[in-house]
């Protein structure tokens, strides 16, 4: 049984983050999208509202065979992925810029956790530009992010923006 956590803020998900989850799905049995609640950002959505827009955008993309679960967590990813005995933590790398942080985050999830790896993978080139954090800026400011995020999420930032 290979499972594996795919750890972020997912503040909104992103067409990118889908694009590392159908790549990384068929290397697993099980994949758990967790949602990290993070008590020093100010997130638009709550990790309630993140989990939900994730477990409503994922049946309709490509996991093939692989479970999928969406679970919030807080605290350490390298104890959330022990605890769900996990063998492997999943990144998506963009461009060199999150090269350097990942490498440390790998590296001091590995001091911890030895016996979990950080499996890398990198993004479509379609996406390498998109962040969650550029697409709220864009969106905020009237540009169009259509085909960079779900339909849904764009809709829920809609709603966000003139409730
Ligand atoms: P975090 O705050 O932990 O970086 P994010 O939600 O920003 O959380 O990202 C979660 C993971 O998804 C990270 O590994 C990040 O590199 C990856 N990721 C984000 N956007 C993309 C993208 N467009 N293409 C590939 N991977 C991405």
């Amino acid at each position: 049984m290979r499972r594996a956590i795919f750890p972020g803020s997912f503040d909104p998900l992103t067409n990118g983050h889908l694009d590392i989850i159908t790549r990384s799905a068929p290397l697993f049995d099980e994949m758990i999208v967790a949602v990290l609640n993070n008590a020093d950002k100010r997130p638009m959505f709550s990790v309630d509202e993140r989990c939900a827009m994730i477990r409503d955008v994922l049946p309709t993309v490509d996991t093939g065979d692989c479970r999928m679960l969406v679970e919030s967590f807080s605290g350490l990813t390298a104890d959330f992925a022990r605890e769900r005995q996990a063998t492997a933590i999943v990144r998506g790398i963009r461009a060199v810029s999150d090269y350097e942080y990942e490498l440390r985050m790998a590296l001091m999830n590995r001091r911890l956790e030895p016996q979990i790896e950080t499996v890398f993978l990198m993004a479509g080139e379609e996406y390498s530009y998109v962040s969650s954090t550029l697409m709220k800026q864009v969106f905020e400011l009237g540009g169009r992010v259509a085909g960079l995020i779900p339909e849904l999420v764009e809709s829920k930032m809609r709603d966000k923006l003139n409730p």
